[in-house]
């Protein structure tokens, strides 16, 4: 069947059509049919950024027979020069982003393919005197022809001709420079096979610092100016990286795969790093740090590194087929990153730091009709942007953590060693891998990925505890339930914790089947509580039973490590939403919880859930009611908390959720500096934030206030950023139907952060009744901005229009929308439904 496909592919006319990006028919296609595949490639770039940059191509690649070669490379008809095959000029045909070689001019055997190109600059990010270039996931065609797919790896051999002055560093060692006037000519040796996402180079001013660790000299590129801050961060930065890498050779039993290793800061990177072989990116701010630098600051920096250095040989080394398993790579360097790192932070509690950085956002998407499985069909690589999001970010780490632990850490580790040996240089998939670990462990894997990783969603568990007649335990059971009736299990290691007056017991368990029993409980006596979510480890819905609910509420302060305590408030949150707790009353337990809280980590996330319990799910006559009480909870907060980080949490807590007069006039004197928070200082950022909410609680004089910040403002950016948010504070309806209407222009929603931003403050809870005509116009907004915007606008720009809403009315315009848009995309809809969650739940909640 494979092959008669195969084979009306080859046969296939020229004028098939071809979508526009790399569909998978096209890629599986090429990589069946093409092999050996080397580019020589040569850049011109020129001194001013306004002339275009001039490339040569000479492609090779090896056929089995003859056939036509579709070659990716955006707008083709104007930026092609000339096209040769061996000596021949010839004559391409042009479909949408390809240029197709024809079938008549190609060979059995080697085939050498000549371009000459005018580079696009989309994917170049020229500046004044440097450029950089970031294909990920598929824009190397945006620059140069190719076959744009991570399975076609391939040799590069590159030079560049830059101005004189210019630094180059690539994926290759240099092998060669001639200067020649005010040009200088750089030659760099052929790299290793690699895929084009990863190819890359860096030309311009740049600085560059030198070392040898372990018998590696390393460098690096940098355009920091204050040499004090250079000569304070640079050994760090390359113990950092020679730490990594020797703890990754040890791990992976691979030697280090590239030829050498020089890693470039790039002032206002769009990403944390960027894993090029032998040529990593990384954003300048989050690695030369200031004396002043946290502990946190310092681990972010280490994790960042770790990271990128895990990539060179999960993603770089062995690369997924296709980008739909784009998670593995990411989940594989972070999961390396925290192992090399966390040791270095003892002072850190990681544990509880894993819980609360995965669970509560992976949940926030998996709890919700519109989540989506970890691996997902992925038709066209145009569409890769659309995979990204907190099922890939968040659950997947909690994932690869269940999946070490079922298999064993040592076996585990076994399994990547011969994963990465067998597939070296090549491709895989997730399923190989799998495979691989399958004969590692007596547990059915492929099962195991089935629910884990193939589908959707989240178990649900329900705890069954049956006591002797002496009140000691008879019986205590867990039964998991697959929510959306497909029988699945999701076989995991799980901790019950029982609590105690003084004390816990954490019992472990594989739950595994339908209903786990927890035989250790047996004989035990009664337990104060019961939390299934134990240890931070089991991944799920636990509705908890009364008992238990009503305990913890109450004595949150009394449970012993913080851990279970973090576990037990992400537990109590997901209750809430079931409609298993009153939000009021978790609002309650937490105000009578947190003075006694040691960990900043659970103090910062219960007071996230108390900002959304108090703001979606609290009718507004309660709202008011509660006000009082909550806000002299968040300033005694602020007096109490020993620490600048931790004030500030409680501070920005009390700003969002003021409400009173007397509050809103307080928080007025502090933004007026009238009024000091002694050990909180507040920058300009600080003040914004303050006017923004001053204005839409209409504080009296609210124009002036929103003036005044505007003179007050002094960075241009930040000027400019708040100038477009002021019309959403408005209190006039029509000012704000208008600052609405804006965002159907394209060119009034290209500064994201700043739209998202506003129309999160025209849907403000306080504005919820007005607000509601602009949820139809929003959603029909989606489409278009899904088309037009960057990979996370869509889900923002839903959760921006649908925050502030909790009312039957508004969720009933969300669902008539889905109902009537029968064609909607299905990956829109979801992203819908996920947005549309919390108003889907509250507004159940009131209407009961
Ligand atoms: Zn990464």
């Amino acid at each position: 069947m494979l092959t008669l496909l195969l084979m009306a592919l080859a046969a296939a006319p020229i004028s098939d059509s071809l979508d526009r990006g790399v569909s998978e028919e096209l890629a599986r296609e090429r990589a069946e049919a093409l092999s050996a595949v080397r580019y020589d490639l040569a850049f011109t770039v020129p001194v001013s950024r306004q002339q275009p940059v001039e490339g040569t191509l000479r492609l090779t690649v090896t056929l089995a027979t003859p056939r036509r070669i579709v070659i990716d490379f955006s707008a083709p008809r104007e930026r092609i020069r000339s096209v040769r095959v061996g000596d021949d000029a010839v004559v391409p045909q042009f479909v949408e982003d390809h240029l197709i070689i024809p079938a008549a001019t190609t060979r059995s055997g080697d085939n050498r393919i000549t371009i000459e190109f005018t580079a696009g600059d989309e994917a170049l990010n020229r500046n004044d005197d440097f450029l950089y270039t970031l294909f990920v996931p598929a824009r190397a065609h945006l620059t140069f022809p190719c076959f744009d797919q991570p399975d076609l790896k391939a040799r590069y051999t590159l030079s560049l001709d830059v101005p004189a002055g210019w630094e180059t560093v690539a994926n290759g060692p240099e092998a060669g420079r001639e200067t020649s006037g005010d040009r200088i000519h750089v030659r760099f040796g052929e790299t290793r096979p690699l895929p084009t996402y990863l190819f890359g180079f860096v030309a311009g001013k740049f600085s560059i610092e030198r070392a040898t660790r372990n018998g590696r000299q390393m460098r690096m590129f940098h355009r920091e100016t204050d040499a004090a801050k250079v000569a304070r961060n640079r050994d760090a930065l390359f113990d950092l990286h020679a730490s990594a890498l020797a703890w990754l050779e040890d791990y992976t039993a691979i030697p280090y795969p590239f030829e050498k290793l020089d890693f470039i800061l790039i002032p206002s990177f769009q990403f944390g790093g960027m894993e090029h072989a032998g040529a990593i990116l990384y954003n300048s701010a989050s690695l030369m740090l200031d004396e002043s630098a946290t502990q946190n600051q310092l681990l972010n920096r280490a994790s960042t590194i770790a990271h990128e250095a895990a990539h060179m040989w999960f993603g770089d080394l062995v690369t997924m087929r296709w980008f739909n398993d784009v998670w593995m790579k990411e989940v594989f360097a972070n999961f390396m990153a925290a192992k090399i790192v966390n040791p270095s932070f003892p002072t850190v509690n990681h544990e509880l730091r894993f819980l609360l950085s995965n669970y509560p956002d992976a949940y926030s998407v998996d709890r919700t009709a519109g989540t989506n499985p970890i691996r997902q069909t992925l038709t066209n690589l145009n569409d890769a942007g659309q995979l990204y999001g907190p099922i890939i970010y968040e659950k997947a780490p909690i994932v690869m953590r269940q999946l070490e632990m079922v298999v064993g850490e040592r076996p585990f580790r076994d399994g990547l060693r011969e994963y990465l040996k067998k597939y070296a240089f090549g491709n895989a998939t997730w399923l190989d891998l799998i495979r691989i670990l399958d004969a590692k462990t007596p547990d059915n894997l492929a099962a195991w990925s089935r629910a884990w990783v193939e589908e959707r969603g989240r178990p649900e568990f329900t705890t069954g505890l049956r006591l002797t007649k002496n009140n000691t335990i008879q019986r205590l059971a867990l039964t998991m339930n697959d929510p959306l009736r497909r029988g699945l299990v999701w076989p995991q290691r799980m901790r019950v914790t029982l609590g105690y007056a003084d004390s816990q017991k954490e019992l472990a368990v594989y739950a595994n089947t339908r209903e786990t029993v927890v035989r250790e409980a047996a004989g035990m006596p009664r337990p104060l509580y019961v939390l299934p979510s134990g240890g931070g480890l089991g991944y799920g819905l636990f509705l908890l039973d009364e008992e238990s609910i009503r305990y913890l509420l109450a004595n949150m302060a009394h449970v012993g490590d913080a851990l279970t305590r973090g576990a037990a408030w992400v537990t109590l949150w997901d209750n809430v939403l079931e409609g298993r707790v009153a939000p009021g009353a978790f609002i309650d337990g937490a105000i009578h919880a947190l003075p006694d809280e040691s960990d900043e980590q659970n103090t910062q996330r219960v007071l996230a859930y108390v900002s959304r319990a108090f703001w979606r799910y609290l009718p507004r006559e309660e709202r008011a009611a509660r006000a009082p009480a909550l806000e002299a909870a968040l300033r005694a907060g602020i007096e109490r908390a020993n620490n600048t980080s931790l004030k500030s949490a409680w501070f920005s807590a009390f700003r969002d959720d003021v409400l009173t007069a007397d509050g809103v006039s307080w928080l007025e004197r502090i933004w007026r500096r009238d009024e000091k928070i002694p050990g909180l200082p507040f920058v300009e950022t600080d003040e914004i934030d303050m006017a923004m909410e001053l204005a839409v609680r209409e504080a009296p004089g609210w124009q002036q206030i929103l003036q005044t910040q505007l003179d007050r403002t002094q960075n241009p950016d930040r000027k400019a950023r708040f100038a477009f948010v002021m019309p959403a504070l408005s209190a006039d309806p029509q000012v704000r139907e208008q600052a609405f209407d804006r965002f159907r222009q394209l060119e009034n929603r290209r500064r994201e952060p700043w739209v998202a931003e506003s129309l999160a403050y025209l849907n403000h809870p306080l504005r919820e009744a007005d607000a509601e005509r602009f949820i139809r116009p929003g959603l029909e907004l989606l489409a278009e901005i899904q088309r037009t915007g960057d990979i996370f606008f869509p889900s923002n720009w839903t959760a921006s229009l649908l925050w502030g809403h909790r009312t039957p009315g508004a969720a009933a315009i969300v669902r008539d929308f889905l109902a009537q848009e029968l064609a909607y995309p299905e990956r829109l809809r979801w992203t819908v439904l996920s947005g549309a969650d919390d108003l889907f739940r509250a507004a159940e909640l009131s209407a009961r």
